[in-house]
C-alpha cells in the first residue's frame, strides 16, 4: 500500500481567495504571488487556478519559465530581481517583468543590447532595510532607467512593509506601515508610473496602501499573518489540507513513557493512535505535546516528539479510533495557523514545508 500521506490542494478555495483580495482591492489589479513553488501548493496547479489574475510574482527566473512551459501567458514579475547580465536575455526570451533594486542591476541594464524594451518595477527601501533603493536615489535611478534603450519607459514603482501585519488598532497604531507611506508618497512625488506597494497583510488591513497592483501571496492560500487570527477571520479559505492515516492503536499504561527521549507520560491506562507522517513529511518537529490533530474528524492531541516518519497521538477523546482511520494535521476546520504558532513560525513556513514525499492531490 502507498504511503496515506497527502496534500490536497483546493482550487476552489484559492478562486475564492482571488475574489476575496479582488473584493478588498476593487480599484487595484492584484499580482499573485506564487514564489517558493506557489508557497508549498505546486506552482503549475496555483497559477492555473490563478489565472484570472492580472501577472504572477515569482522568485527565480526557473520559476518564470516553468509558468511559461505550462502554457501561462500573463504578465510574470521577477520579484527579487536579476543577478546577471546573461539574465537580461532571458527575461526578453520569456516575456518577463523584473524589479529593480540595486545599481548592479541599472549598470546592467544600461549596457543591455538592444531588443525589446524590459518593464522594470523600480523598488524603494522605505524603511525594511532588506531590498530597494534609499528614498534619495529614486529619483536618480528613475532618470537612468527611463533613459536606458533596454528599459520599457512605463516604469512601476515598488517597495514592500516590513510590518503591515499590524494595522492602526494594534499595540504598535501601525506606526512603521503609515511611517513606509509617508516616505514612498515623499519620495516618489511628481514621478510617472503605477504604484504597488501591498503584500496581503496591506490588502486586508491598510485599504490606503492598495494603489494600483496589490501583490498578495498567503492570503491567496487563505493564510494570514496577523498575530491571533486565521484567514477565516478574513473570509479566507484554507488552500490545502495535509492528511495521512493512524497505522496503529495502542493501549499503553499508566506511567508508561511515549516516544523519543520520553518526553510524555500516560495519566491512565489509555489508547495512543500512531499516524503515518513525521518531519520527514515536513510537519515540523518541535510543536509541543497537546497540539491538536483531526481523528475522524474530532480534535486530539499529539503527545510526545514527532519523528520522521511517525507521530503519536492521545485517543482518550476517541476511544473508538481504529488503524486506517482519517488524521488531518491542518486544513478546514483546524487552520495551519495553529500548527503553525505552537511551532513558533507563520503559516507560511509549514506549507512551504512539505517534503517530496508526500503525494499531492487536486480537488
Ligand atoms: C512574498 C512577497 C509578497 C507577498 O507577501 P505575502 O505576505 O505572502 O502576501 C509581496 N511582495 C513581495 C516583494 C514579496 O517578496
Amino acid at each position: 500500500m502507498a504511503r496515506p500521506t497527502s496534500a490536497t490542494v483546493h482550487t476552489d478555495a484559492l478562486r475564492h481567495n482571488l475574489s476575496q483580495v479582488r473584493r478588498r482591492a476593487p480599484n487595484s489589479r492584484v499580482m499573485a504571488v506564487v514564489k517558493a513553488d506557489g508557497y508549498g501548493h505546486g506552482l503549475e496547479r496555483v497559477a492555473r487556478a490563478l489565472s484570472g489574475a492580472d501577472a504572477f510574482g515569482v522568485a527565480a527566473l526557473s520559476d518564470a519559465e516553468r509558468l511559461r512551459a505550462a502554457g501561462l501567458s500573463q504578465p510574470v514579475v521577477l520579484l527579487s530581481g536579476f543577478n546577471d547580465a546573461e539574465d537580461i536575455g532571458q527575461l526578453r526570451r520569456l516575456n518577463v517583468e523584473t524589479v529593480v533594486h540595486h545599481a548592479s542591476q541599472l549598470q546592467m541594464l544600461e549596457q543591455a543590447a538592444p531588443g525589446t524594451p524590459i518593464r522594470c518595477w523600480l523598488k524603494l527601501d522605505t524603511g525594511m532595510h532588506r531590498l530597494g533603493f534609499a528614498p534619495e536615489d529614486v529619483r536618480e535611478a528613475h532618470a537612468r532607467l527611463q533613459a536606458a534603450p533596454a528599459v520599457d519607459a512605463d516604469i512601476v514603482l515598488m517597495n514592500h512593509f516590513a510590518s503591515s501585519d499590524e494595522f492602526i488598532g494594534s499595540a504598535s497604531h501601525g506606526r512603521q506601515t503609515r511611517e513606509q507611506l509617508r516616505v514612498f508618497a515623499e519620495a516618489t512625488a511628481g514621478l510617472p508610473g503605477a504604484r504597488s506597494l501591498a503584500n496581503s497583510a496591506a490588502v486586508l488591513g491598510w485599504p490606503d496602501a492598495h494603489f494600483d497592483w496589490v501583490r498578495p501571496g498567503g492570503a491567496l492560500y487563505g493564510i494570514s499573518v496577523v498575530e491571533g487570527t486565521t484567514g477565516a477571520d478574513f473570509d479566507l479559505r484554507p488552500a490545502m489540507t495535509l492528511a495521512t492515516r493512524l497505522i496503529a492503536v495502542n493501549r499503553i499504561r499508566r506511567g508508561e513513557r511515549i516516544g523519543y527521549s520520553a518526553t510524555w507520560e500516560c495519566p491512565e491506562d489509555m489508547p495512543v493512535g500512531v499516524a503515518a507522517i513525521g518531519y520527514g513529511d515536513g510537519y515540523p518537529r518541535r510543536v509541543p505535546a497537546g497540539t491538536p490533530v483531526l481523528v475522524n474528524g474530532a480534535r486530539a492531541a499529539i503527545v510526545g516528539r514527532v519523528s520522521m516518519d511517525l507521530m503519536t497521538i492521545d485517543l482518550r477523546t476517541q476511544p473508538d479510533a481504529r488503524p486506517g482511520d482519517p488524521v488531518v494535521l491542518w486544513g478546514d476546520p483546524l487552520p495551519v495557523e495553529t500548527i503553525a504558532a505552537a511551532a513558533g513560525t507563520i503559516g507560511y513556513e509549514p506549507v512551504c514545508s512539505i517534503t517530496r514525499r508526500v503525494r499531492f492531490v487536486e480537488d
